[in-house]
């Protein structure tokens, strides 16, 4: 494998909350749009520790979206400065956890911190490792013409070129018929 569990998981996440952001959401808006949108998204994505589910919490967690959605654009020399001050600003320090059934794997701050603060840290603990094992390429736009979304390439080979099956089916049906078109 490519990278740790705990690290693929973060990663899995960091692309699914980039793809919540209106610039590359499937519907073009805003998929966290309130609190109620926001614990359905956590759900999904399984994930536990502290929770208000309120505006206050909302709000940073969709700053942090942001942060984490830009991060894409970035290049990798470029990008490990915005990922060691979002470890610094956390004051982040490593240590392994099992909870809620889950096997060992690494925090960086406590579950009771803010909702924001410990996707801050996640991310970038995430991100850290792609950085190290120089895999920055990885992370990667969806090649659909009509598509913003954003994707972590998980594949052994490294070419996946789309954010989902939906957009990898719609682009080899236009091709496919682009093709016969020609014939
Ligand atoms: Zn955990
Ligand atoms: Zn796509």
């Amino acid at each position: 494998m490519l990278f740790a569990p705990d690290t693929i998981d973060s990663l899995v996440f960091a692309a699914a909350l980039a793809n919540t952001h209106p610039g590359a959401s499937r519907s073009g808006d805003d998929e966290l749009a309130s609190p109620r949108q926001l614990t359905e998204f956590l759900d999904q994505q399984g994930y536990r520790g502290r929770f208000d589910r309120d505006d206050a919490e909302l709000a940073e967690v969709v700053e942090t979206r942001s942060q984490i959605h830009d991060l894409w654009e970035l290049r990798r020399d470029d990008a490990v400065p915005h990922v060691n001050r979002l470890l610094s600003d956390a004051s982040a320090m490593p240590f392994l956890v099992r909870h809620d059934g889950l096997d060992w794997h690494v925090h960086a701050v406590a579950l009771s911190a803010p909702l924001a603060e410990r996707i801050r840290v996640e991310v970038a603990m995430g991100l850290l490792d792609v950085i190290r094992s120089n895999e920055w390429e990885r992370l990667r736009s969806c090649a659909a013409e009509d598509c913003t979304g954003v994707f972590v390439d998980l594949s052994r080979n490294g070419s996946k070129r789309f954010c989902s099956v939906r957009c990898s089916n719609r682009v080899n049906m236009i091709e496919h018929r682009a093709r016969v078109a020609q014939n």
